[in-house]
């Protein structure tokens, strides 16, 4: 737990929250600034700064529920679509520094953008990339 986290203090009940699951290791809570109705987050109790400190046991543990929690959403609301959004890192968009997966559920005039423009590898470097990151 960290003093200065918003969500460990929501854990800890500390602030309010819109509870949807919780079990010994996870809570399910209604982001407060949803891009959609429904959204939710997807959290960790205790606090993993991003993917790359996650406990990975846990890892898994939070992937499935996010996909019951898709699955719920997609039951109860008549969505298009749905993002699964997980950021690590203020360059990648990651606003709260306590690991938490996005459930959004999408329509399609949403209007929400996500946008890049994919950059246009040589063979070379396709295949330098493909050798470095080969996983043993
Ligand atoms: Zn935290």
């Amino acid at each position: 737990m960290r003093d200065d986290c918003i969500f460990c203090k929501i854990v800890k009940g500390e602030l309010p929250s819109y509870k949807v699951y919780e079990d010994e290791d996870i809570l399910v809570i209604l982001d407060r600034f949803p891009s959609n109705l429904g959204e939710c987050l997807v959290i960790t109790k205790k606090h993993y700064e991003s993917l790359f400190d996650l406990d990975p046991a846990l890892g898994t543990k939070i992937f499935d529920l996010s996909q019951r929690v898709a699955v719920k959403i997609k039951e109860t609301y008549n969505i298009d679509g749905l993002n699964l959004l997980q950021n690590n890192g203020a360059s990648a968009g990651q606003q709260i520094n306590h690991f938490h997966i996005h459930v959004m559920p999408r329509y399609d005039l949403d209007g929400i953008v996500m946008q890049g423009k994919p950059i246009d590898p040589t063979e070379t470097e396709f295949n330098e990339v493909a050798a470095k990151l080969k996983l043993g």
